[in-house]
């Protein structure tokens, strides 16, 4: 008898079936086994804490941007202070999915909240983002009292001090 190709797919499906029967066999004895247990259990709390955390990683740096009374560069794309990031004003085309997590998280905030209030500044500096941060970090270590034009003012002075040539060479 001539074997046709829907013969073959049959016997292949049928084997495929009986695999499958021993395959659920041997997972049904394993979860029988305590160790596997214990490695199920926790794989699980694992899944359910790194979501958790996630979501709360999330609400913390929402409240964080919308308490924060901005200090902006880079003509308004930047918050030196909260480090939100105005995605929408830096860019013109905006591939969400393109995003790192913690960018996802800006457009996130600020897709759905407003930006800023009357206590908002505007600086009016162009800077590397690293830099900010570096300045910023080195102004809030020492001045946690100060108020937000004089750290604006700390800002404007460090930066020019960082990136003016004149002022790197007098140091040396
Ligand atoms: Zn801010």
């Amino acid at each position: 008898m001539k074997i046709t190709m829907i013969d073959e797919e049959k016997i292949q499906y049928n084997k495929q079936v009986k695999r499958l029967e021993v395959i659920k066999k041997e997972i049904e004895e394993l979860e029988s086994d305590s160790t596997v247990q214990k490695y199920l259990k926790l794989l699980n709390t694992k899944k359910f804490l790194e979501s958790n955390n996630e979501q709360m990683y999330i609400t913390i740096k929402h409240n964080e941007y919308r308490n924060c009374n901005h200090i902006w560069i880079n003509n308004r794309s930047y918050c030196i202070k909260c480090r939100l990031k105005n995605i929408l004003a830096q860019y013109e085309y905006v591939d969400y999915y393109g995003l790192s997590f913690d960018e996802k998280i800006c457009m996130d905030y600020i897709l759905y909240n407003s930006l800023g209030n009357d206590r908002s500044i505007s600086l009016n500096v162009n800077c590397d983002i690293a830099l900010a941060n570096e300045i910023y970090d080195i102004i809030a270590k020492s001045n946690e009292n100060k108020s937000d034009e004089e750290i604006c003012a700390y800002f404007k002075k460090i930066l020019v001090d960082k990136t003016n040539p004149l002022s790197l060479s007098r140091k040396k």
